[in-house]
């Protein structure tokens, strides 16, 4: 579905509160009923600009830390914005504990495994300690000399008359403030920044207001590795990944009296006793709307809990089994996919498309996670063979507004290209690639768009680490 600007429309300045229905600006119950009933219109107000600066990064997912990082190696200065307390979005605040499609890829993905690695942080390859996680993030960016700023959100954009983006408003704690930059990566996974600018956007499938479902994850512990082998899925001798997660789900519905949302439920096995546990979908909800966000939240929590204690109730191997931490954030897999200057399509991956600008090249199939769970609680590939293929830079710039790039999982994609170049591996090299980009931009003046992609990989093969 296409979706031009935000619908809620915005009254940017009055030197009074103009309340819309009883001036003391409290809400009835018939306007709680209709919210679109009432509005108020927000006094203007000075806000502080914070900081001026070069390159402003949105979000700090795999995508923003790898931008932000790239960026203050290429000598901007660099700022990085998060919502979460802590930097790592779906790899730590969403426990992921898994990363796709790395195996292929030089630059800070490749560094940060080796990182991980010396950390003794690497599990099973691709696997990783969400905790060390955490520090070894704040590490890179710290080195870099990254600005970071942890709990505040992106809230408004400001754009200059030529239709660049200038400024962006945030809110925390400090109250609201004005961070302004030459060049601004959105990389909030759901597209928040481009859509705040005024970016058009599509959601879900071509037909269909319809995207992939979310997913509560959880870690547990109180298993014994040896004695649940046959539900582990990932392990290095597991032979059928089908067999594991049907015997999963027949577990959980043996101690639950219920089929778990998500019919191919995960457990992967950390180190120090630690297990995630994938195992719920939350259908019909979108990653940019508060309300859904609450109820999939609660919803996804209250199902896990059954889960374990179904699970537990059984006995056996599962008798001490507990979850010790549910995710900061419930796990959104898809929401806006900002319009690029191109839109990486399911041909592209079908015909394993090559391009002069490439980023990086994707290996990951098409990996649609049901969005009816009428039809299916599973997944699949909706019959779409995809072939390694290259995500090529102009996806990454945006399209309706200037100075603002991409990465991550908001870039312009469809619904199908999306299923596949939205896991980490590729997140990163997204990043690293926006932030050299705009690091550059900003250096020289220009847009995005104006720097020649040989330039920008020159200044990631100077900066990076790795070959
Ligand atoms: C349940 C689930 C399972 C998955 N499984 C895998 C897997 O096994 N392996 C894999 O590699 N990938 C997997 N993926 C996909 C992958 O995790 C995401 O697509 C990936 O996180 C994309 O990285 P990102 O940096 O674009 O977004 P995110 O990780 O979502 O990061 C975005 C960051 O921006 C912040 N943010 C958002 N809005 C604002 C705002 N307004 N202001 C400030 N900050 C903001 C968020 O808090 C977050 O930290 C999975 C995803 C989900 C949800």
């Amino acid at each position: 579905m296409q979706h031009k600007l935000p619908r809620r429309s915005f009254l940017k300045s009055g030197a009074t509160a103009a309340l819309g229905a009883g001036l003391t600006g409290q809400v009835t119950a018939a306007q709680q009923a209709d919210r679109s009933a009432a509005t108020v219109r927000e006094p203007a107000r000075e806000i502080p600009i914070v900081e001026e600066i070069d390159v402003v990064v949105c979000g700090a997912g795999p995508a923003g830390v790898a931008a932000a990082v790239a960026a203050a190696r290429s000598g901007a200065k660099t700022r990085l914005i998060e919502v979460n307390g802590c930097l790592g979005g779906v790899w730590t605040a969403g426990l992921l504990s898994n990363i796709i499609d790395c195996g292929n890829k030089t630059g800070i993905m490749q560094e940060m495994l080796d990182e991980l690695d010396k950390r003794n942080a690497r599990i099973y390859g691709r696997k990783y300690d969400v905790e060390k996680t955490k520090l070894l993030l704040e590490d890179m960016c710290g080195e870099a000399g990254v600005r970071v700023r942890l709990h505040t959100r992106v809230a408004a954009a400001v754009k200059d008359d030529s239709n660049r983006l200038s400024i962006v408003l945030t809110e925390s704690k400090s109250g609201r403030e004005a961070y302004a930059g030459k060049v601004f990566v959105d990389a909030t996974g759901d597209g928040d920044l481009g859509a705040l600018a005024g970016c058009g956007f599509d959601y879900g499938r071509s037909d269909k207001d319809e995207g992939q479902p979310m997913s509560f994850i959880v870690q547990l512990v109180g298993l014994d590795l040896e004695r649940i082998r046959p539900f582990v899925s990932g392990l290095p001798d597991e032979k059928d990944w089908g067999a594991t997660k049907g015997r999963l789900a027949g577990e959980i519905k043996r101690g639950s009296g219920f089929d778990p949302s998500y019919a191919h439920p995960t457990l992967f096995h950390l180190n120090h006793g630690l297990f995630t546990l994938m195992a719920n979908h939350e259908y019909h909800v979108k990653g940019f709307d508060a309300d859904q966000l609450t109820e999939a939240t609660m919803r996804g929590r209250r199902e896990v809990h059954r889960m374990i204690d179904g699970l537990r109730s059984l006995g056996g191997v599962w008798k001490d089994i507990a979850i010790c931490v549910s995710p900061e954030r419930i796990g959104v897999r898809e929401s806006r996919r900002i319009h690029g200057l191109y839109q990486v399509t399911g041909d592209d991956l079908v015909n394993g498309a090559r391009f002069d600008d490439a980023v990086c090249r994707s290996t990951f199939s098409v990996d649609v996670h049901s969005t009816d769970p009428d039809t299916s609680k599973g997944l699949g590939n909706e019959g779409l063979r995809a072939k390694p293929y290259d995500i090529p830079y102009r996806a990454l710039i945006a399209r309706d507004v200037d100075g603002l790039l991409l990465a991550g999982r908001c870039i312009s994609g469809d619904f199908f290209a999306h299923a596949s170049y939205r896991v980490t591996g590729n997140a990163v090299p997204m990043g690293e690639a926006a932030g050299a980009a705009a690091a550059l931009a900003a250096r020289t003046n220009r847009l995005p768009q104006e720097v020649p992609w040989s330039d920008i990989q020159k200044s990631i093969e100077k900066n990076s680490k790795v070959a």
